[in-house]
C-alpha cells in the first residue's frame, strides 16, 4: 500500500482518536482495564491499550508523513484539545471562544496546524472509503503546509451520553450533485467536544456552516455549537 499523502511505501497508521484525547479521558488503559470499541459491525470489541491497531485507520501512511512532516499538527490539536475540554468556565453552546488563551501569540499557526490535523484524519477516511472527493488537495495542504478551501471545522458540545464516556468517529455522511460529493460531515467526539469536520463546494451553504471556522477567517475566535 502507498502512502495517501506522499506517495511512498506505507507502513504506519493514524490513529482513529489521538492517544493523548484516549489518555485523558481514559487514563492508563490495560488488558485489566480495557476500553471497549463499537463499530457499526462489532460491537464491545476489547482494547487493551490505546495503542492498539484496531483503533488506527486503515488506510496507511509512511512513518515521515505520519510522524515528523505532521508532529506540530497533532500537538496543535492535543493543545486546542486540552483547552476546550479543561477550560473554566466549560465550554457552552453559544460561547465565544478566544483562542489566544489556547495559543497566545500564534492563533494564525496553530490553528492552520489544527486543520491540516484534521485533513489528515479526513484524507484516511476518505482513502479507507473511497468517498468522491479528490483526494490530491488533502495530500498538497499537508505537504505545502496550506489550507484546504473547502475543509470546515465547527467546535460543538452537548452531544455527549450523559452516563458513559465516549470517544469516537462518526461516518462520513456525504451529499452528492451528479456523482461529486458536494458536501460531506462528519464528527470526532471526545468526551463533551465534539470537532464536525465538513467539505463544502463553495455553493454549498448548508446550517452546519454558519459558525464553522476556517483558517482564512481573520478572527482570533470561534463560537461554540451546540443543540
Ligand atoms: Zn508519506
Amino acid at each position: 500500500m502507498k502512502c495517501w499523502i506522499c506517495g511512498d511505501e506505507a507502513n504506519s497508521g493514524e490513529h482513529l482518536i489521538k492517544a493523548s484525547d484516549l489518555k485523558s479521558m481514559f487514563g492508563h488503559v490495560t488488558q485489566k482495564s480495557p476500553l471497549f470499541f463499537h463499530t457499526d459491525q462489532k460491537r464491545n470489541q476489547p482494547i487493551g491499550g490505546i495503542k492498539s491497531d484496531k483503533l488506527k485507520y486503515q488506510a496507511r501512511l509512511c512513518a515521515r508523513c505520519n510522524n515528523e512532516r505532521t508532529q506540530q499538527h497533532d500537538r496543535a490539536w492535543e493543545s486546542l484539545s486540552k483547552y476546550l475540554r479543561e477550560r473554566q468556565p466549560p465550554i457552552k453552546p453559544g460561547m465565544l471562544v478566544r483562542l489566544d488563551r489556547a495559543f497566545p501569540g500564534s492563533v494564525s499557526k496553530s490553528m492552520l496546524a489544527v486543520h491540516l490535523y484534521f485533513l489528515k484524519l479526513f484524507g484516511c477516511l476518505i482513502a479507507e472509503n473511497n468517498i468522491p472527493i479528490h483526494i490530491d488537495q488533502f495530500s498538497q495542504s499537508i505537504l505545502h503546509g496550506v489550507p484546504h478551501p473547502r475543509v470546515w471545522l465547527a467546535f460543538w458540545t452537548g452531544l455527549q451520553h450523559p452516563n458513559i464516556k465516549h470517544a469516537g468517529c462518526s461516518q462520513v455522511e456525504t451529499a452528492q450533485l451528479g456523482g461529486r460529493v458536494a458536501f460531506a460531515s462528519w464528527f470526532y467526539v471526545i468526551d463533551k467536544l465534539a470537532v464536525n469536520v465538513m467539505y463544502a463546494e463553495p455553493s454549498e451553504h448548508r446550517r452546519g456552516l454558519v459558525h464553522a471556522w476556517h483558517p482564512s477567517h481573520v478572527g482570533k475566535h470561534v463560537r461554540i455549537c451546540g443543540q
